[in-house]
């Protein structure tokens, strides 16, 4: 058994580095990017330890492995962020136990939170997600579709719009994720000036193991990283 501790720390130093740098290159300090753990390959204890090592944004991309980690790690200051599609009716149980929904994915999924979250007098942060390469197997808003909805956003006092958030192409490697990167950044440029009062597009979360340094360079403010935090420590 590897020492956990010893080959998080040190996955999670590597990865601040290479963040720091790409954000060099990218004009920015190392501390205008937020590095979400994504703890959906492990279990409890190593999500406890990469906590307990300083990564304390962790993702989750199905409801229910977020309530069962944030349960058990409730007494860690972690922020939860929902990474996957969550379905309407899981909204009701997860809310309370998250921080931010960067997964807010069609219009009928905000306006359930927005009902849901009035109910508890919440203002629940999040991002849309936006299917920005277009392929059918992804979830998110068509990128043509993201206007309209920003104007209809007016009527939701209990969801704040920070930005949006997507996934590279499955295919095409790098080159495809910086195109992809760089038209998200292009969209809420496009868009920024034209949000109503409350939405701001400040956040862009785009990048995973494989491209976040690529996603840093085109303007992430949010990377989210799995399997290069754990590596050592997973199959
Ligand atoms: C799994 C997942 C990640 C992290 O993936 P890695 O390649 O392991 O870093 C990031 N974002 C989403 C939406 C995911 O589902």
């Amino acid at each position: 058994m590897p020492d956990l501790t010893a080959q998080i720390s040190e996955n999670l130093r590597e990865v601040r580095g290479r963040i720091a740098d790409a954000a060099a290159r990218s004009g920015r300090p190392a501390e205008a990017i937020t590095l979400v753990g994504v703890t959906k390959y492990v279990g409890a204890a190593e999500s406890r330890t990469l906590a307990m090592a300083g990564c304390t944004a962790l993702g989750e991309s199905r409801p229910q492995q977020l309530c069962e980690k944030a349960e058990t790690l409730h007494d860690l200051q972690v922020c939860w962020h929902m990474i996957g599609h969550l379905q309407r009716n899981k909204v009701r149980r997860t809310l309370p136990l998250i921080d931010m929904i960067e997964s807010a994915d069609s219009p009928r999924l905000v306006e359930a939170i927005d009902r849901i979250a009035a109910g508890c007098s919440r203002r629940v942060p999040m991002l849309l997600e936006v299917n920005i390469s277009g392929e059918t197997a992804k979830h998110g808003f068509d990128p043509t579709a993201v206007e309209p909805f920003l104007e209809q956003l007016a009527g939701y006092r209990h969801v704040e719009v920070r930005g949006l958030m997507c996934m590279a192409s499955f295919t095409g490697g790098l080159e495809a994720a910086r195109r992809d990167f760089a038209a998200l950044r292009g969209l809420r440029d496009r868009l920024r000036g034209k949000c109503p009062q409350g939405v701001a597009l400040d956040e862009l979360s785009m990048g995973m193991s494989g491209d976040y340094e690529v996603a840093i360079e085109e303007g992430a403010t949010i990377v989210r990283v799995g399997s290069a935090l754990f590596h050592g420590v997973m199959e």
